[in-house]
C-alpha cells in the first residue's frame, strides 16, 4: 500500500495550485456577485491541459490519473467550487463518456476540441419529472430512418448557458439511450437560466427539444445502453464531485484559522480560544479523513471494475464534511463570515450542494446499503 504522491503527482499538485492561486481565487468573489465565468479563465485552463484532463494524449489530453485528476478538481474547488463544477461536468460526465462508448467517429470530431475549450459539454439527464428517479424519464427518441427524433424538457443542465454539445439522454424504443446534440442542432433550445443558492458563476440551465432530429450515429453506447453512459458518467461525476467538497472545505479551513490569527477579541488573537480552536481541529480531522477517502476511491475507479458503494461512500462523506466544515468556519468568521464581501459566505453556499447535485446523499446511502445488504436474503431498491 502506497500513501505518498509520485514525483509527477506532486509536479500536477503544485501546477494546480499554481493556477488556482494565481488565475481564479483574485477573481472567484466578483465572478460570484457577478455570476459569470469568464471566458479567457476557462481557455488559460483549457491551455494548461484542464479540459481535457483525463483524455489521451491522442486527443490532446492531459491524461491524469484518477488520484491526480481529484486532486486537479480539490485545487479548484478551493478557490471556487464554481470552476471545479464546470470542468468537471465537462470532462467527467461529457467527454470521458464519448471516449468510454463513443466510436471512433464521435471521439475524432469532438474529443480534440473539447480538450481546446472549443467545445464544452453538457449533461442532460434530470427532467421535471425524473430526478434521483433518473430512469423515468420521458424525454422521447423516435426513430426514422436513420434519424432520430427528440422530444422532451431537460432541467438544470451544467453549463448550459455555455456548452457547444450536450449528452441528451431519452427513451428509445429499446430503452434509454445517449444521443450527442450540438447547441446549434434545429429543435434544441436553451431556456431559463436557473437562480442558484450557490455556484453562481455556474450555469444552469433547462433544455427544451422539440422535432430535435440528429443522426442516428450519434448515438453513444449501445440501443438501450443509456443507463449504462449515465451510471458510468454519474460515478465518475461522483468522485469529482466528492474532491470539490474537499478542495472547499480544507481552504474554509486555511481562510478561517488565518482570520482567527488575525481577529482580536478580548484583547487576544481568537484563535487562542479554545472554542475556535476545536472548531479547526474537528473540521482538520474530518478533511483528512475525506482526502484519504477520496484519493483511494479515484484509484479504485483507475483499477476498472465495479465500485459503485465505494463512490457513494465518498460522495456522502464528502458532502457531509463541507456542509459541517464550511457552516463551523462561518462560525469562526462571526459576522465576517456571514457577509458577503468575504469568502467564507460563497463557500458556505456552494459547499450545500454536494447533497443534491450528482444524486442526492440519501441515494448514496441506498447504494451503500445495497453493498452492506448483499447476499442476506433482502432486496434493497431506492
Ligand atoms: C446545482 C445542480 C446542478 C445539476 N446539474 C445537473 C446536470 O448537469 N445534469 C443533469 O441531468 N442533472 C443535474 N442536476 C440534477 C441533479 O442530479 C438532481 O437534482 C438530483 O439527481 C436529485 O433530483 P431532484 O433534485 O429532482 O430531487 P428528488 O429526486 O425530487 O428528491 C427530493 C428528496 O427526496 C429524496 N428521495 C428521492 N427518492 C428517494 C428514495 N428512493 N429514498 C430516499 N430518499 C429519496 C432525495 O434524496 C431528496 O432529498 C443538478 C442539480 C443541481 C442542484
Amino acid at each position: 500500500m502506497e500513501f505518498a504522491l509520485n514525483e509527477e503527482q506532486r509536479m500536477f499538485l503544485n501546477m494546480f495550485r499554481d493556477f488556482a492561486v494565481k488565475e481564479i481565487a483574485p477573481r472567484a468573489e466578483d465572478m460570484d456577485h457577478e455570476e459569470t465565468l469568464p471566458p479567457d479563465m476557462l481557455q488559460k485552463a483549457a491551455n494548461q491541459g484542464f479540459l481535457g484532463a483525463t483524455l489521451p494524449e491522442t486527443y490532446f489530453g492531459a491524461e491524469l490519473d484518477g488520484v491526480s485528476y481529484a486532486m486537479l478538481i480539490e485545487t479548484l474547488a478551493g478557490a471556487s467550487m464554481s470552476v471545479a463544477v464546470t470542468i468537471a461536468a465537462h470532462v467527467s460526465l461529457v467527454a470521458m463518456s464519448i471516449l468510454e462508448h463513443g466510436t471512433e467517429a464521435h471521439k475524432e470530431e469532438w474529443l480534440m476540441p473539447m480538450a481546446a475549450g472549443e467545445v464544452l459539454g453538457g449533461f442532460a439527464l434530470t427532467e421535471p419529472d425524473a430526478g434521483s428517479d433518473v430512469m423515468a424519464l420521458q424525454t422521447r427518441a423516435t426513430l426514422e430512418g436513420e434519424e432520430v427524433v427528440l422530444d422532451g424538457v431537460k432541467t438544470w443542465v451544467t453549463n448550459g448557458g455555455i456548452a457547444g454539445l450536450f449528452l441528451v439522454f431519452a427513451r428509445g424504443p429499446e430503452g434509454v439511450e445517449a444521443f450527442l446534440v450540438p447547441r446549434d442542432t434545429p429543435g434544441l433550445t436553451v431556456g431559463y437560466r436557473e437562480p442558484t443558492l450557490g455556484l453562481r458563476s455556474a450555469t444552469f440551465h433547462t433544455v427544451y427539444l422539440e422535432g430535435c432530429r440528429v443522426k442516428l450515429a450519434n448515438r453513444l453506447g449501445e440501443a438501450g445502453g443509456g443507463s449504462v453512459v449515465a451510471q458510468r458518467a454519474m460515478d465518475r461525476m461522483a468522485v469529482a464531485l466528492a474532491a470539490a467538497g474537499l478542495g472547499v472545505a480544507a481552504d474554509a479551513v486555511e481562510v478561517a484559522a488565518q482570520f482567527a490569527t488575525e481577529r482580536v477579541q478580548f484583547g487576544v488573537p481568537i484563535a487562542q480560544k479554545q472554542a475556535i480552536q476545536n472548531y479547526v481541529a474537528e473540521s482538520f480531522i474530518e478533511i483528512e479523513a475525506l482526502r484519504y477517502l477520496v484519493y483511494r476511491t479515484a484509484w479504485l475507479i483507475d483499477q476498472g471494475g465495479d465500485a459503485s458503494a465505494d463512490v457513494a461512500v465518498a460522495k456522502a462523506f464528502s458532502a457531509r464534511v463541507a456542509r459541517t466544515v464550511t457552516n463551523r468556519m462561518v462560525q469562526v468568521m462571526g459576522g465576517y463570515g456571514y457577509m458577503e464581501d468575504y469568502p467564507m459566505a460563497r463557500k458556505y453556499r456552494d459547499a450545500r450542494t454536494l447533497g443534491i447535485v450528482g444524486g442526492p446523499t440519501e441515494l448514496q446511502f441506498v447504494r451503500v446499503a445495497q453493498r452492506i445488504f448483499a447476499g442476506r436474503d433482502v432486496e434493497i431498491v431506492p
